[in-house]
């Protein structure tokens, strides 16, 4: 090398790596009725915002709550990749849906986005696996076992008093058949017994595609030093959450106090949209958003976002990290990463702190489509 060697222009190198963000669930707000071609104002994500952010590969998220009726499952999962699939058709120039790593590479290679179905919250199956291999065949490439209520088969992160541990034989079972078909297992939102349970069984990499570090931020849905070595002893990844609670101790202990101000219209709110998921899920962040100008005082910025990016790359090497923006689902996110057309900041901060241009490139999206690959194709 010699002195004269010039910085990584950051821009050059975020345009030409695959950039892959591991978590999005804009299939809610795409339910709302807004049209994902056009740039919007509000929430995080559009086709030109994607654009501008340099992402290559996009997972939608098909999100249910725990609590919608078993019999109903189905159905809801399925309006929203009906939603997502008609805004994707209406732009065959600008995205496609990827169903293998090779899939994905083609339709980048063609200057497309490759969108990537996952289903967040196992309750999506209605306890059938035959459902599994439902939403396979729909093109369904990930599922979150669990969200923040524990279900009948797999245990949430913030349970204290579970029902049992972790997972229930059929909970093993659905694991057992996701390996089989090839879907991606996400533990994000799962309980430490239940993420112990799947990597004794599971057969394929995991994935927590939008999990935070609990050595840096002490809540329950991030990941301990031990979860994170156990994911990379089985290969899998990591995606860092964008949300500002799992991101910051202060900011969650000051987020916490203040919860009490929105309470009785959360309350409300969940009473008033109870049978629509995606008015509730809309109305409850905005609410949450409102706690956002009590806590000017804290910065939570990109810095904080490669802060648990470096914490987890110092634990166990750069193959197993790379960010789950949670973007359109959660209220509030960093400074510089307001929405997805700012992620090249995280690939600048990455270059600030010296990171190699190899190293970027995984972090970026080599790690998670080493994952995919292995797993889908
Ligand atoms: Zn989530």
């Amino acid at each position: 090398m010699s002195c004269t060697e010039q910085p990584l222009d950051y821009k050059a190198l975020h345009q030409d790596a695959i950039v892959v963000d591991l978590h999005s669930d804009t299939p809610l707000r795409m339910r709302r009725g807004i049209d994902f071609s056009v740039r919007d104002t509000a929430g995080h994500m559009d086709i030109p915002r994607l654009q501008e952010g340099g992402i290559d590969l996009q997972v939608f998220a098909c999100w249910i709550s725990t609590g919608t009726l078993l019999d109903s499952c189905k159905a809801k999962v399925d309006e929203l990749i009906d939603t997502l699939e008609s805004q994707i058709k209406k732009n065959p120039d600008k995205i496609e849906i990827c169903l293998t790593a090779a899939d994905a590479e083609r339709i980048i290679g063609e200057g497309k986005i490759a969108a990537f179905i996952g289903i967040e919250n196992g309750v999506a199956i209605a306890s059938d696996i035959s459902n599994v291999d439902y939403f396979y065949n729909r093109g369904v490439r990930y599922m979150t076992l669990t969200h923040t209520e524990s279900s009948d088969w797999c245990i949430s992160s913030g349970d204290d008093e579970p029902a049992f541990k972790g997972l229930t034989d059929f909970g093993r079972d659905v694991v057992r058949r996701m390996n089989e078909l090839g879907m991606i297992v996400d533990i994000s939102h799962a309980h430490v017994d239940a993420v112990e349970e799947v990597l004794k069984i599971t057969t394929d990499p995991i994935i927590a595609s939008h999990s935070c570090v609990y050595a840096l931020c002490e809540h329950d849905r991030n990941l301990t030093d031990e979860q994170i070595r156990a994911i990379a002893e089985n290969g899998g990844v990591i995606g860092i959450n964008f949300y500002n609670t799992y991101l910051s101790q202060e900011w969650k202990e000051k987020a916490d106090s203040l919860y009490g101000l929105i309470r009785p219209q959360v309350k409300m709110l969940m009473e008033k949209y109870k049978d629509d998921d995606s008015a509730r899920y809309g109305a409850i962040m905005e609410l949450y958003g409102q706690i956002t100008p009590h806590m000017d005082s804290l910065t939570v910025d990109v810095n904080t976002v490669v802060d648990h990016i470096d914490y987890i790359v110092k634990l166990v090497g750069p193959e197993y990290v790379g960010f789950g923006s949670d973007y359109d689902g959660v209220p509030v996110v960093p400074k510089g990463l307001d929405d997805c057309s700012m992620v090249p900041n995280i690939t600048a901060e990455l270059v600030n702190r010296g990171y190699s241009e190899k190293d970027i490139r995984k972090i970026l999206g080599e790690n998670f489509m080493r994952v995919f690959r292995q797993v889908c194709d």
